[in-house]
């Protein structure tokens, strides 16, 4: 459809520049290709919905034209320096290629991750990194058709020099928006190596879905399961992928499954095993998964995170975790 509506464009375009060329008398084809070069760049610029569509599925935000695009990696050169002194802080979205079960995207964590830093740039000038789509998943998920991991070793050394990167680049400060719980550990390990080396550093690290705590999401009354639809995979998770990626989430299309059973008064702990041969990869009642209740989703941790960052623009000399 974009093709067509490109093409049509060109061939009028192309047509116009004939019709000139023939009430000129330049009739021949050589003369007609000359026109053509002879085009202002800006003519034979391909912007269309196509390729707004093309930004926004690489980036996750639809390009507003270079003064107000957030995005760092697509900032003119000549116009980087002042991008950097304007924006308030960077932002790092961490993703991954993991499988999510039937109903959903392996890039579903970065979807998330890169979708909410979109909403919340405009708001604090940000400037958004692009995302860090490969990385480690746990054990077990890293098995599955779908999956592609990195060790967490090397990942620690890779979001090392990343963040070295970012802050060698002028920003002093680095909020990392975490979509993945494989992340956790190595961005915290290289957060503590490049903040203990360059001092002028400020770094946050925040999971998005964290923000989202069993009692706000039952209050929100979206999910029949205990545990307010939490879960790899699972409803929470998939419906709000689908404010980001519509195409790539279809509900159901695996079986409920019985809500993950924890102690009675949960503390956090920490659990792996490799060996998982009777789960399917995903948690929860997929038949449940819906945009709408994804967006309220995403707005409830779009406005806590908010809230986390002006405490933290707020509180600059503070120092730890507060
Ligand atoms: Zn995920």
């Amino acid at each position: 459809m974009y093709r067509n509506r490109h093409t049509n464009k060109f061939i009028a375009l192309t047509r116009r520049l004939f019709q000139r060329r023939a009430n000129q008398g330049a009739t021949s084809r050589r003369g007609f290709l000359s026109g053509l070069c002879a085009l202002p760049a800006a003519a034979l610029t391909v912007n269309t919905d196509a390729t707004a569509q093309a930004t926004q599925s690489a980036t996750g935000q639809s390009d507003a034209g270079q003064s107000g695009n957030r995005n760092f990696a697509e900032v003119i050169g000549y116009q980087l320096e002042r991008h950097i002194k304007d924006a308030r802080f960077a932002i790092l979205p961490l993703g991954s290629v993991e499988y999510h079960g039937p109903s959903g995207p392996p890039a579903t964590d970065t979807a998330l991750a890169t979708g909410i830093a979109a909403r919340l740039a405009p708001k604090f000038n940000a400037s958004v990194f692009p995302p860090i789509h490969f990385t480690h998943n746990p054990a077990h998920t890293a098995e599955f058709r779908g999956s592609v991991s990195v060790r967490p070793a090397v990942l620690t050394m890779y979001f090392e020099d990343v963040l070295r990167g970012i802050v060698q680049n002028g920003f002093k400060k680095v909020f990392v928006l975490n979509g993945h719980s494989g992340n956790i550990a190595p961005m915290r390990a290289a957060i503590s190596q490049v903040a203990a080396e360059r001092k002028e550093a400020d770094f946050l690290l925040a999971s998005w879905w964290e923000t989202l705590s069993i009692q706000l999401v039952e209050n929100l009354k979206l999910f029949t399961s205990g545990n307010g639809g939490r879960g790899h995979g699972g409803p929470l998770e998939m419906s709000s992928a689908a404010v980001f990626l519509p195409n790539s989430v279809e509900a159901g299309r695996g079986p409920d499954l019985p809500p993950t059973v924890r102690p009675e008064d949960g503390f956090p702990y920490y659990h792996e095993k490799a060996d998982v041969s009777d789960w399917p990869g995903y948690s929860g009642k997929l038949s449940e998964i819906s945009r709408d209740k994804g967006e309220k989703l995403v707005d409830t941790a779009t406005k806590r995170l908010e809230a986390l960052l002006e405490y933290w623009l707020k509180n600059e000399s503070k120092a730890g975790n507060w």
